[in-house]
């Protein structure tokens, strides 16, 4: 659908060889850790899913909606510290213009979006993302990759997000 490639010639070929790789790896650990805390967290403080979000949930492909919790957040989290944010921001995570957040059963919305159906369903074609690769970590670090590789908007794990979410 998309030429990666092209998107990102821009890339040294070194990065894209085996340090962006071997840089995943190596922070997976750290990452997991946080989206686990963070899901743990949200599992505990979320309401469950209403029935138009549950059918929403089935027809994205969730095998599990009544696992899934959502809470509503000011400001969606993000691991790391600023300069971080703004490393991530030029490959297009900007928290700033950043509605929701899946991490596999927990959905944070931004407060003043949390109303909108296709944001909802975008995060839950994420769970159902979640769910097929088997673990937090598995998931994570696929789309990572992906992200930074092709870009967020190129990633294909996000481009069937976003077919889905509209559908
Ligand atoms: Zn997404």
């Amino acid at each position: 659908m998309s030429d990666g490639t092209a998107e990102s010639s821009w890339l040294p070929g070194l990065w894209r060889g085996w340090l962006l790789p071997l840089t995943v790896n190596l922070t997976m650990p750290w990452i997991a850790l946080w989206a686990w805390r963070t899901e743990r967290r949200t599992l505990h403080l979320g309401r469950p899913l209403f029935t138009s979000e549950w059918a929403a949930a089935v027809r994205v492909g969730v095998r599990h909606p009544e696992k899934v919790r959502v809470l509503a957040v000011d400001e969606i989290p993000m691991p790391g510290v600023v300069w971080m944010h703004r490393l991530a921001a030029r490959f297009g995570f900007d928290r700033r213009h950043v509605g929701g957040m899946c991490l596999r059963y927990a959905i944070l919305l931004r407060r003043d979006l949390a109303a909108q159906p296709v944001i909802m369903a975008h995060e839950l074609v994420h769970t159902s993302q979640f769910e097929r690769h088997g673990s937090l970590a598995g998931f994570l670090r696929a789309y990572l990759l992906q992200c930074l590789r092709e870009g967020y908007a190129n990633a294909p794990l996000e481009i069937e997000a976003v077919m889905k979410s509209q559908r």
